[in-house]
């Protein structure tokens, strides 16, 4: 696939999830997520030679305002759509990071609305298009976003309908990724830093060549807010941090076998 954005595989001696997600088509409300907040998903899209991320729609339907995260090509005039049909006006298109299946609509969005366009502060130069060699371009970007307004890092806090959005920025599957944390309505919009079992995959340009330092920062960043904390993510679909705290692979503790056998315990109940 063009993007290479899905997920790690479970680290090694960790039992992988039973089966693929089959991609999803349209565009549905999420029941009961984000109240009074109303989350409309745009299923991530596959197809030959490109594919787009999990599109999200978050709106307020009693002032009117939406927020877009991660529009790509095909689900961007797809979200206009369901803007329109809901009578919302997109204030706000946030891009996770980088790579095209989560920026390659941000132009058509960018025309049709007076939508701010916010990005990870690390990665403003890479979403632009520029500093990126031509294979990594074609490889990663799909369309260049044509304006930035706001550069969003770690501790930020962007608003949406009165609503405070907590910026937290997970480095790793790229350069400067962020998460969105809705703290009133208890989402966290993640991108490709955390999936359903899974983390994001690394070793790809411009991406970390470990996972390490992407684990300790999910460990201290995400999975320090409470369990019942909707998990959107960019790929695959939503979870809980309180789930992903006790079954992602790649986040539980160390194997306790050793403590278990370590000598000085063993020695004294000989
Ligand atoms: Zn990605």
């Amino acid at each position: 696939m063009a993007f290479a954005s899905r997920g790690l595989p479970a680290p090694a001696g960790a039992e992988r999830e039973a089966g693929g997600e089959a991609p999803r088509q349209g565009v549905k409300l999420l029941e009961n997520v984000g109240s009074p907040l109303q989350v409309h998903l745009v299923g991530e899209s596959s197809g030959a030679d490109f594919s787009d991320a999990n599109c999200y729609l978050v709106c307020d339907r009693t002032g009117g305002e939406a927020m877009v995260i991660d529009a790509g090509t095909r689900s961007a005039p797809l979200v206009l759509k369901r803007a329109a049909e809901l009578g919302v006006r997109v204030t706000l298109l946030v891009s996770t990071h980088f790579h095209g299946d989560h920026t390659g609509g941000n132009a058509l969005i960018l025309e049709k609305t007076p939508a701010k366009m916010v990005v990870p502060a690390k990665e403003a130069a890479l979403i632009a298009g520029d500093g990126l060699n031509p294979g990594e371009k074609k490889q990663l970007l799909t369309f260049p976003t044509p304006r930035i307004d706001v550069k969003a890092a770690q501790g930020d806090e962007l608003k949406l309908a009165g609503q405070p959005v907590k910026v937290i920025e997970i480095g790793g599957h790229s350069p400067g990724g962020i998460c969105l944390h809705f703290p009133g309505q208890k989402l966290l919009f993640t991108g490709d830093a955390l999936f359903k079992g899974s983390i994001a995959r690394v070793g790809i340009p411009r991406a970390a060549k470990t996972p390490d330092a992407m684990v300790t920062a999910i460990r201290s960043r995400l999975l320090a807010l409470g369990d019942d904390t909707v998990v959107l993510p960019g790929h695959g679909p939503t979870t809980t941090i309180g789930a992903e705290r006790a079954g992602n692979p790649w986040l539980q503790p160390p194997a306790k076998t050793q403590k278990a056998k370590s000598p000085g315990k063993t020695a004294e109940k000989k």
